[in-house]
């Protein structure tokens, strides 16, 4: 099949109101009044985000909400997605089925739909970018550099687990049962990005970014973008069962550097309550820090770096 069988085939069911079927050369997206339209891309790469071995319909989820968690981190509803491909050639009928099964799927789930692309074929590994858009009401997107000093720091969901997914699969020696490396894969695999919670979120938050490095190495980046210190309590950091027993004595720092959480950290006024834990102090000076039993931890490698 050529790339115009494969786009008609298996992509052209997901197109939206907008993309005219896949069958024009770009889409349209009327502009809404009132509302601002919040834009972010982010790619995924064989052997650096997923293994060839993933299922596709999980490769197609994690592309998608990879790109679901910037949004929801800006307060953003996601609308729409572009889907850039670069295909082996050695990809099947069944792999792209799938594909467009996990792509749908996540459509239905987050209410979003597919407004065009590119598809090519690469001797390389598979590689897939996602662009997707979002809206919020105008002049309300949060930024990185909203943080007050005296704001407390949240966040979403538990930290770790993806990293913990990872490790499993790099054939780290552990003792879990069936059911806890199950549950950590699959945070790997298929990220839970906190969509849903984006409005709510654009009610509270200050700044606000998601964790795609590495819990320590995210806040440093509203540390930096807002000028102020962000201090951890590590005591407070939600960790998983099964991350606890995977890791053991070493699972907080572990998991505070761990990448590809895609949950969401932010800064607000002290004591809120929500789907969110409280973990931290705003305060006067600069870079993002964690404490374990009130003393500042040294952190080498506070995330996930490519180069
Ligand atoms: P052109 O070469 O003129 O850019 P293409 O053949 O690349 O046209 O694309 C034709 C149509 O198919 C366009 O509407 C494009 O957005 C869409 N398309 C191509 N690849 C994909 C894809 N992977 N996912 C969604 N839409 C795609
Ligand atoms: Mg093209």
């Amino acid at each position: 099949m050529d790339e115009f069988g494969i786009i008609a085939t298996y992509f052209a069911p997901l197109a939206g109101e907008g993309a005219f079927g896949l069958k024009d050369d770009a889409a349209l997206l009327p502009a809404r009044p009132g509302q601002d339209l919040i834009i972010t891309t982010d790619t995924v790469t064989e052997g650096v985000d997923f293994f060839a071995f993933d299922p596709s319909a999980d490769i197609a989820r994690k592309a998608l909400r990879v790109n679901l968690s910037d949004l929801a981190a800006k307060g953003a509803v996601p609308a729409h997605y572009l889907l850039n491909l670069s295909l082996p050639h050695t990809i099947t009928p069944d792999w792209l089925a799938g594909f467009a099964d996990g792509l749908a799927q996540d459509q239905r789930e987050f209410g979003i739909s597919l407004l065009g692309g590119d598809t090519g074929a690469t001797d390389g590994p598979l590689s897939i970018a996602v662009t997707a858009f979002g809206f919020v009401p105008q002049g309300r997107m949060i930024r990185r550099n909203g943080a007050k000093v005296g704001d407390a720091v949240y966040v979403t969901g538990t930290i770790g687990d993806s990293g913990g997914g990872l490790a499993i699969f790099k054939r780290e020696k552990h003792s879990l049962n069936d059911a806890d490396r199950d549950t950590l894969i699959a945070r790997y695999r298929v990220p839970q990005p906190p969509v849903a919670f984006a409005e709510q979120l654009r009610a509270i938050a200050h700044a606000s970014v998601d964790i795609s490095d590495g819990l320590i190495a995210d806040l440093g980046h509203i540390a930096s973008a807002s000028g102020v210190h962000i201090a951890v309590i590590g005591e407070r950091v939600p960790l998983s069962a099964p991350l606890r027993t995977l890791w053991g004595d070493e699972v907080l720092l572990r998991a505070v550097t761990a990448g590809d959480d895609y949950q969401i950290a932010f800064t607000a006024p002290p004591g809120l309550r929500g789907p969110f834990s409280e973990i931290g102090v705003v305060e006067q000076g600069s870079v993002a820090t964690l404490l374990v039993r009130g003393k500042e931890f040294l952190i080498k490698k506070p995330g996930y770096r490519h180069f």
